[in-house]
């Protein structure tokens, strides 16, 4: 029987002995054919001494139940490790951020406990998927929409509170920042609400975010303070149409200023849907390209040859042979939601202010009206943009093999940088000789995602294998990355457990001060460390 670090064998059965009489004993996890279910199959650690297993699992059913469980574990100071649907892959699956803890199965929770259309918000437990929460409103014909990240399999809430994104409109596509209200466990058992939900008989606890005091939401987002067993979320309101327009610009260099025109727009809340940014000059249809069956445009043999170069993509050689073929470098898709006359006005404020662009041209694509037929969703590609959840990201492409050895997932490097041509174009250069460097596989060109509203995010997935050393290598490489961006000030968003320590310590302004604070809170709220110990980096004093 594996156990918990610091913890003797009879404390451990004692201890699974009384979650059993709390959750009834099939919801209690120790053979090992079930907590291989725990394991992160994404693990950059596969196999090796340091891999985070779960030394058990339980699965309750309520929150008052996940109260006796946190009060058993407190006792018997029982690390354990809160997942919600448990689908983080890339960013550490299921497993527990420490090896030894106890994996708290919160799935079974899976109520959607209110749904409001006239105010647009829902309450989720922590086992509300996707799925779950877009088929319940199909099933009530609520004219709501949700945001979804790529795999719509994963839980609303626990993909929140990891910092997770989506792709619909800014105020609903970063899920942390839509979400009002939380009700949480503490470490010591007690149960708390955040906001307008401290007030007994709160009438408004999904429509006033900050609450009476401090507003400590956002305490419980990439932490261990907490079990949270329900938690508010705003929905949009369903949009009448949909449509995306295209800019394009000629030169390599124009990106400048249409990142810089954009940010203007998006500052002013004319674009608050996602724009998508791509070049034509490698003929991939761009992300946001809607049709299923549109073929990869053809690469001109002279382009394809500068992508290919083993030297490295020459940017101004490529930006010269496009003009010279009357390519444009840069495409940009914006995607417009609402009534009509709307969208058309959005638009026209978009091509205004591009016209500062020499060579800019404008291509507005067809409006569709909103719901999508079931035909039409067949026949498109992405349906994120629509707020339908699927599982189409696994099927990119086929795997593909990194050192000689199967590439069984990835793992992502996901650093925000500014909102700039200028930082766009040093790390698309930085990153692409990086990879070189270690013949990482990837598209020649990869740019920057636009999903937060003022910086980029560059979300690199790098390989993961089950050899160890092939894998030691990569978690050099990730090192290699992180150090780089953070002499340049760029920090990453989010991160797997194998690096939380790594990537905390690269904020370390004055002596660590943050992390200093937020161990200060940890003692103070979960004083026997039980807690997801570790969890970003955050650990209590005896442990430390
Ligand atoms: C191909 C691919 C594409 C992806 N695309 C996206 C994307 O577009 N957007 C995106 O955001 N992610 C993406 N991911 C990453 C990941 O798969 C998703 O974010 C997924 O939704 C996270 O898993 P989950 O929702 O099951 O959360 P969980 O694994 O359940 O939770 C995540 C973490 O949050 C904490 N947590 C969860 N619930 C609780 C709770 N109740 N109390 C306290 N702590 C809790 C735990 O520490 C847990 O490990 C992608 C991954 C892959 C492989």
């Amino acid at each position: 029987m594996k156990l918990p670090h610091n913890v003797s064998q009879a404390d451990f059965k004692a201890a699974l002995r009384e979650f059993a009489n709390i959750v009834g004993d099939q919801w209690v996890y120790t053979s090992d054919e079930d907590l291989e279910l725990y394991r992160d199959s994404y693990s950059i650690l596969w196999g090796e001494a340091d891999e985070r297993t779960a030394s058990a699992a339980v699965a309750p059913d309520n929150a008052n139940q996940v109260v006796e469980l946190v009060k058993i574990a407190s006792r018997y100071r029982i690390p354990i490790y809160p997942i919600a649907t448990g689908k983080n892959l890339g960013y550490g699956g299921s497993a527990p951020a420490i090896a030894g803890a106890v994996v708290l199965d919160l799935k079974r929770m899976n109520r959607i406990v209110e749904i409001d259309e006239r105010h647009g918000y829902v309450v989720v437990e922590p086992g509300v998927s996707y799925f779950d929460l877009y088929n319940h409103i199909q099933e009530k014909g609520l004219k709501l929409w949700i945001d979804v990240p790529s795999p719509g399999w994963g839980s609303v809430m626990g993909n929140a509170l990891d910092g997770g994104v989506g792709v619909t409109l800014a105020p609903y596509r970063n899920h942390f920042e839509a979400h009002c209200g939380v009700e949480v466990v503490l470490p010591n058992g007690r149960m708390m609400r955040s906001g307008m939900g401290a007030m007994p008989g709160a009438k408004t606890w999904q429509q006033f975010k900050p609450g009476f005091g401090p507003h400590v939401d956002g305490l419980f987002k990439q932490s261990n303070y907490g079990v949270v067993t329900k938690m508010g979320f705003w929905l949009m309101p369903a949009p009448e149409n949909f449509v995306t327009g295209t800019v394009k610009v000629p030169k390599y260099r124009d990106l400048i200023a249409l990142v810089d025109i954009i940010g203007k727009l998006e500052q002013s809340k004319i674009v608050q849907g996602l724009w998508n940014l791509s070049s034509p000059t490698t003929g991939t249809p761009p992300f946001a390209a809607h049709d299923a069956g549109a073929p990869p445009e053809p690469v001109d043999p002279a382009i394809e040859a500068i992508l290919n170069d083993p030297a490295g993509v020459d940017m101004d050689r490529l930006d010269v042979t496009a003009q010279s073929k009357g390519l444009a470098f840069w495409a940009c898709d914006f995607n417009f939601y609402g009534p009509e006359k709307l969208i058309k006005v959005q638009w026209e404020c978009v091509c205004d202010a591009m016209r500062a662009i020499p060579g800019a041209t404008f291509k507005l694509g067809a409006i569709r009206s909103l719901p999508l037929s079931p035909e039409d969703q067949a026949k498109t590609r992405d349906l994120g943009p629509f707020g339908i959840p699927t599982l189409k990201t696994f099927d990119l492409g086929p795997m593909f093999s990194y050192e000689g050895e199967d590439v069984v997932g990835h793992i992502f490097f996901s650093p925000v940088i500014p909102r700039t041509g200028e930082a766009a174009i040093e790390a698309m250069n930085l990153f692409a000789a990086i990879g070189r460097k270690y013949k990482l596989p990837g598209p020649p060109l990869q740019f920057p995602s636009t999903i937060f509203e003022r910086a980029f995010l560059f979300a690199v997935g790098l390989p993961v294998t089950r050899s160890p050393a092939v894998n030691a290598k990569l978690r050099d490489i990730i090192r290699e990355l992180v150090a780089v961006s953070a002499e340049r000030g760029w920090g990453e968003y989010r991160t797997a457990p194998a690096f939380y320590d790594l990537i905390m310590g690269t904020y370390s302004y004055n002596d660590h001060a943050l992390r200093e604070f937020l161990e200060t809170i940890k003692d103070a709220v979960d004083p026997n460390g039980i807690m997801s110990p570790g969890r970003y980096g955050i650990r209590s004093h005896h442990v430390r």
